[in-house]
Protein backbone atom coordinates (compact mmCIF):
# COMPACT_ATOMS: atom_id res chain seq x y z
CA UNK A 1 0.00 0.00 0.00
CA UNK A 2 1.24 3.25 -0.67
CA UNK A 3 1.11 5.45 2.60
CA UNK A 4 1.30 9.31 3.48
CA UNK A 5 4.80 8.90 3.07
CA UNK A 6 5.27 8.19 -0.42
CA UNK A 7 4.41 11.91 -1.08
CA UNK A 8 6.51 14.16 -2.47
CA UNK A 9 7.52 17.68 -1.71
CA UNK A 10 7.59 20.31 -3.93
CA UNK A 11 8.20 23.40 -4.73
CA UNK A 12 6.00 25.68 -6.53
CA UNK A 13 6.90 28.13 -8.32
CA UNK A 14 4.77 31.60 -10.50
CA UNK A 15 6.51 31.89 -13.80
CA UNK A 16 6.88 35.37 -14.95
CA UNK A 17 9.05 38.32 -12.42
CA UNK A 18 9.74 34.28 -10.33
CA UNK A 19 11.77 32.43 -13.22
CA UNK A 20 11.93 34.51 -16.13
CA UNK A 21 11.73 37.88 -16.65
CA UNK A 22 8.31 39.64 -16.61
CA UNK A 23 7.69 40.42 -20.06
CA UNK A 24 4.31 41.11 -19.37
CA UNK A 25 1.73 39.04 -21.65
CA UNK A 26 4.82 37.21 -23.29
CA UNK A 27 4.22 34.97 -26.62
CA UNK A 28 7.55 35.10 -27.98
CA UNK A 29 10.06 32.33 -27.03
CA UNK A 30 13.10 33.87 -27.95
CA UNK A 31 12.26 36.41 -24.83
CA UNK A 32 12.55 34.39 -22.66
CA UNK A 33 15.19 34.93 -20.12
CA UNK A 34 15.94 32.73 -16.68
CA UNK A 35 16.06 35.61 -13.71
CA UNK A 36 19.41 35.82 -12.16
CA UNK A 37 20.03 32.72 -9.39
CA UNK A 38 16.94 30.80 -11.42
CA UNK A 39 18.73 28.20 -12.60
CA UNK A 40 20.85 27.17 -9.96
CA UNK A 41 18.37 27.72 -7.48
CA UNK A 42 16.21 24.70 -9.01
CA UNK A 43 18.99 22.79 -10.12
CA UNK A 44 19.73 22.68 -6.11
CA UNK A 45 16.02 21.75 -5.40
CA UNK A 46 15.79 19.26 -7.81
CA UNK A 47 18.75 17.65 -6.25
CA UNK A 48 17.74 18.43 -2.81
CA UNK A 49 14.30 15.84 -4.01
CA UNK A 50 11.66 18.86 -4.59
CA UNK A 51 9.37 18.31 -7.90
CA UNK A 52 9.74 21.70 -9.73
CA UNK A 53 6.10 22.67 -10.68
CA UNK A 54 5.07 25.81 -12.29
CA UNK A 55 1.79 27.30 -11.70
CA UNK A 56 1.26 30.93 -13.49
CA UNK A 57 -1.89 32.41 -14.47
CA UNK A 58 -1.91 33.41 -18.37
CA UNK A 59 -4.65 36.10 -18.93
CA UNK A 60 -3.29 37.14 -22.15
CA UNK A 61 -4.91 34.01 -23.64
CA UNK A 62 -8.35 34.96 -22.30
CA UNK A 63 -7.82 38.42 -23.92
CA UNK A 64 -6.83 37.08 -27.00
CA UNK A 65 -3.17 38.58 -27.11
CA UNK A 66 -1.89 35.14 -27.40
CA UNK A 67 -2.98 31.73 -27.85
CA UNK A 68 -2.98 28.18 -25.72
CA UNK A 69 -0.51 26.80 -28.55
CA UNK A 70 2.12 30.06 -28.28
CA UNK A 71 1.98 30.13 -24.33
CA UNK A 72 3.35 26.49 -24.99
CA UNK A 73 5.72 27.18 -27.26
CA UNK A 74 7.32 29.78 -24.36
CA UNK A 75 6.97 27.29 -21.88
CA UNK A 76 8.97 24.44 -24.27
CA UNK A 77 11.47 27.71 -24.15
CA UNK A 78 11.79 27.69 -20.84
CA UNK A 79 12.12 23.41 -20.59
CA UNK A 80 14.42 24.27 -22.99
CA UNK A 81 16.93 26.60 -21.26
CA UNK A 82 16.58 24.79 -18.01
CA UNK A 83 17.86 21.31 -19.21
CA UNK A 84 21.03 23.27 -19.91
CA UNK A 85 21.25 23.15 -16.72
CA UNK A 86 19.70 19.57 -15.79
CA UNK A 87 16.84 21.26 -14.25
CA UNK A 88 13.45 19.48 -15.44
CA UNK A 89 9.95 21.14 -14.70
CA UNK A 90 7.66 18.54 -13.46
CA UNK A 91 4.94 20.25 -14.66
CA UNK A 92 3.33 23.46 -15.78
CA UNK A 93 -0.60 24.53 -14.57
CA UNK A 94 -1.37 27.35 -16.41
CA UNK A 95 -4.85 29.36 -15.66
CA UNK A 96 -6.24 31.11 -19.60
CA UNK A 97 -9.16 32.41 -18.10
CA UNK A 98 -10.62 35.95 -17.36
CA UNK A 99 -14.11 37.17 -16.40
CA UNK A 100 -14.26 40.13 -18.90
CA UNK A 101 -11.67 37.97 -21.69
CA UNK A 102 -13.30 36.35 -24.77
CA UNK A 103 -15.07 33.20 -25.04
CA UNK A 104 -14.28 30.24 -24.28
CA UNK A 105 -12.05 31.69 -21.37
CA UNK A 106 -14.37 34.41 -20.08
CA UNK A 107 -15.61 32.64 -16.99
CA UNK A 108 -15.02 32.55 -12.99
CA UNK A 109 -12.73 29.80 -12.31
CA UNK A 110 -11.27 28.35 -9.74
CA UNK A 111 -8.06 28.12 -10.68
CA UNK A 112 -6.67 31.65 -11.19
CA UNK A 113 -3.88 32.89 -8.87
CA UNK A 114 -5.04 33.91 -5.82
CA UNK A 115 -7.46 30.91 -6.09
CA UNK A 116 -6.42 27.51 -5.38
CA UNK A 117 -7.48 25.07 -8.11
CA UNK A 118 -4.34 24.60 -10.07
CA UNK A 119 -2.22 23.91 -6.41
CA UNK A 120 -5.21 21.45 -5.85
CA UNK A 121 -4.90 19.19 -8.98
CA UNK A 122 -1.18 19.36 -8.63
CA UNK A 123 -1.42 18.33 -5.50
CA UNK A 124 -3.77 15.38 -6.03
CA UNK A 125 -1.87 14.65 -9.93
CA UNK A 126 1.69 14.55 -8.81
CA UNK A 127 0.85 13.16 -5.07
CA UNK A 128 2.43 15.73 -3.57
CA UNK A 129 2.26 16.03 0.33
CA UNK A 130 1.58 19.84 0.95
CA UNK A 131 3.42 19.80 4.85
CA UNK A 132 6.71 19.40 3.20
CA UNK A 133 6.24 22.15 0.48
CA UNK A 134 7.73 25.52 -0.40
CA UNK A 135 6.49 28.26 -2.57
CA UNK A 136 7.32 31.19 -4.59
CA UNK A 137 5.87 34.00 -6.98
CA UNK A 138 6.54 37.94 -7.04
CA UNK A 139 3.42 38.30 -5.89
CA UNK A 140 1.28 37.99 -2.77
CA UNK A 141 -1.16 36.78 -4.57
CA UNK A 142 1.19 33.36 -5.72
CA UNK A 143 1.22 31.96 -2.72
CA UNK A 144 -0.55 33.73 0.14
CA UNK A 145 -3.74 31.45 0.39
CA UNK A 146 -1.40 28.03 0.08
CA UNK A 147 -1.52 27.52 4.46
CA UNK A 148 -5.48 26.99 3.35
CA UNK A 149 -4.08 23.57 1.27
CA UNK A 150 -1.52 22.77 4.11
CA UNK A 151 1.65 24.37 3.05
CA UNK A 152 3.69 26.16 6.41
CA UNK A 153 3.33 30.07 6.36
CA UNK A 154 6.81 30.18 6.59
CA UNK A 155 7.51 28.13 3.65
CA UNK A 156 6.23 30.92 1.17
CA UNK A 157 8.37 33.44 -0.62
CA UNK A 158 8.01 36.25 -2.42
CA UNK A 159 11.04 37.81 -4.61
CA UNK A 160 12.06 40.68 -6.77
CA UNK A 161 12.41 43.83 -6.36
CA UNK A 162 8.91 44.56 -5.63
CA UNK A 163 7.57 43.51 -2.43
CA UNK A 164 10.10 41.07 -2.53
CA UNK A 165 11.65 39.29 1.05
CA UNK A 166 14.41 38.06 -1.20
CA UNK A 167 15.92 39.15 -4.09
CA UNK A 168 15.93 35.72 -6.28
CA UNK A 169 15.01 32.41 -6.06
CA UNK A 170 18.59 31.17 -4.80
CA UNK A 171 18.53 33.27 -1.99
CA UNK A 172 15.75 32.00 -1.05
CA UNK A 173 16.43 28.66 -1.62
CA UNK A 174 19.48 28.59 0.30
CA UNK A 175 17.41 30.17 3.50
CA UNK A 176 15.51 26.72 3.04
CA UNK A 177 18.31 24.85 3.33
CA UNK A 178 19.80 26.30 6.51
CA UNK A 179 16.23 26.31 8.17
CA UNK A 180 14.18 23.77 6.89
CA UNK A 181 11.74 26.41 5.33
CA UNK A 182 11.77 30.03 4.29
CA UNK A 183 10.75 33.28 6.89
CA UNK A 184 7.51 33.59 5.48
CA UNK A 185 5.80 36.15 3.36
MG1 LIG B 1 4.63 36.73 -11.65
ZN1 LIG C 1 -8.63 29.63 -14.58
Amino acid sequence: MKGHDAARKAWFLDRDGTIIVDRHYLSDPEQVELLEGAAQALAQAQQAGYLLVVVTNQSGIARGYFSEAEADRVDRRLAELLAEHGVTIARTYRCPHLPEGKPPYDIVCDCRKPRLGLFRRAIAELGIDPARSIACGDKPRDVERLPGLGIPQEALGIIGPGEGRYPDLLSFFRTVQQHGVGLGI
